[in-house]
């Protein structure tokens, strides 16, 4: 049988993941720092709220979502944060606690897209969700906070992509004009594009499909269309955005593929690196309307998520330091117990320390050791233990000297934080 990841799902191997602890990291104490807490929802959720938060013509919903009976309840493996952050806050009737929030997500994701570089079937977002904040500095915060880490990561090659949907009528005013627009041009467009033309025409601005991109030339723009308040609001963001520095583009073909947005819309995509054609690092905007229709009060939100492989993908490979390590050798039965009593004492001092109890001869032991990058090795033989010493070998200095094994740990961990590595007591 050959068994192998599904499609488009990666393992990711230890030899890749000390990029993704560090991102993560990066990620968790620079939200942290703007108040976010951790939320952490179930992977799967009712497959109605998808389609009530998505949106029924969306691409996700209609043909991308991982979904199973169990029993008679129909379930889905969540294609994004938003929507199981927003049915955990009225769940919660978090609004009746807090009259703003501010959680963040980090986890797997699944929709069955067609896998290419930078698009999987399971991929990793990391989001952040404030709720009960009307805006629009908190739009601005956000995505200023956005630069500003992508740049400190050496993600500095990047544009902001910013529009606003507008609020109450103005998505359904702007959908009338582009459909007056488009429908001449019918039969010009795709053939998905056609069928969008009924289900969801602004789906076919985002479009790459030539044809498509042809028959939206001159389309009216959404910016055209919006009320006072919209336009004041983004007048808004867009006044703070200046004076933080933060530069962007307005972009009224903005759409995105999920359908709760309102008013600020904004993605933020990488100009080099090895991104290729799927260069949306992140994506996000307000979706003001999302927790009166899950049932829960008339609260206005913002938010984004973000793919990790992207951003990995974007951000530059740096060398990873090597953890320093002392490779224990044991030889002999009672080398091998005493061995196992000094690797533990080692560990609790702090010190990464690799044991091979294979009862292997020396000469491999040492080649594991240097294999694994060891800086000490700490020989424990039956002569070891009558001499009640371990004997220590500096594998870059060529040097070998016997410690008193009553601070044998101790000796070692110091000698070990000496050659300029952390791990001493
Ligand atoms: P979305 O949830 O569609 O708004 O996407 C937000 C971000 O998630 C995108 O900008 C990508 O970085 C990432 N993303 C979305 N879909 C995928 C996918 N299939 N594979 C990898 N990353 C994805």
């Amino acid at each position: 049988m050959n068994l192998q990841a599904p499609k488009g799902m990666n393992d990711i191997l230890p030899d890749e993941i000390g990029r993704w602890h560090r991102l993560e990291a990066a990620f968790r104490s620079t939200v942290e720092l703007f108040g976010y807490s951790e939320l952490r929802t179930p992977l799967v959720e009712p497959t109605q709220l998808f389609v009530r938060s998505i949106g029924e013509a969306t691409d996700i919903v209609e043909k991308e979502m991982f979904t199973f009976d169990r029993g008679d309840e129909s379930l889905t493996l969540r294609p994004e944060g938003t929507a199981g952050a927003a049915r955990a806050y009225v769940e919660h009737a978090v609004h009746g606690r807090e009259p703003l929030t501010r959680w963040y997500y980090l986890g797997p994701m699944f929709r069955a897209e067609r896998p290419q570089k930078g698009r999987y079937r399971q991929f990793y977002q990391a989001g952040c969700e404030v709720y009960g904040d009307a805006g629009p500095a908190v739009d601005a915060e956000m995505i200023d906070m956005l630069v500003r880490w992508l740049e400190r990561l050496g993600v500095s090659d990047v544009t902001v992509h910013l529009n606003s949907l507008g609020a109450g009528g103005t998505r359904e005013r702007y959908r009338a004009a582009l459909v007056e627009h488009l429908a001449p041009r019918e039969a010009s467009l795709g053939d998905d594009s056609r069928r969008r033309l009924v289900t969801n025409p602004l789906r076919i601005l985002d479009s790459k499909d030539p044809r498509d991109v042809a028959a939206c030339e001159g389309a009216p723009s959404i910016l055209d269309v919006l009320d006072d308040a919209d336009r004041a609001h983004f007048a808004e963001v867009r006044r703070l955005l200046d004076r933080l520095g933060t530069p962007y583009v307005v972009d009224g073909r903005l759409v995105r593929g999920l359908d709760y947005y309102t008013r600020t819309l904004f993605e933020i995509r990488a100009t080099g690196g090895e991104l290729g054609a799927q260069n949306a690092l992140l994506g996000g905007g307000r979706y003001d309307r999302m927790i009166g229709e899950l049932g829960g009060p008339e609260v206005p939100c913002i938010g984004f998520a973000m793919g990790l492989e992207r951003v990995l993908l974007a951000m530059p490979r740096e060398p990873l330091a090597a953890v320093p390590t002392v490779f224990v050798a044991p030889l002999g039965d009672r080398g091998l117990a005493e061995g196992m009593v000094l690797a533990r004492e080692l560990r609790e001092l702090g010190v990464r320390t690799e044991l091979d109890g294979r009862r292997g001869s020396m000469k491999s032991m040492l080649r594991r050791a240097s294999s694994l990058g060891a800086s000490l090795v700490a020989i424990v033989g039956d002569g070891e233990v009558d001499r009640a010493v371990v004997s220590v070998k500096d594998l870059a200095a060529h040097a070998q000297a016997d410690v008193p094994r009553a601070d044998a740990a101790r000796t070692i961990a110091g000698q070990l934080a000496s050659k300029g590595a952390p791990g001493g007591a």
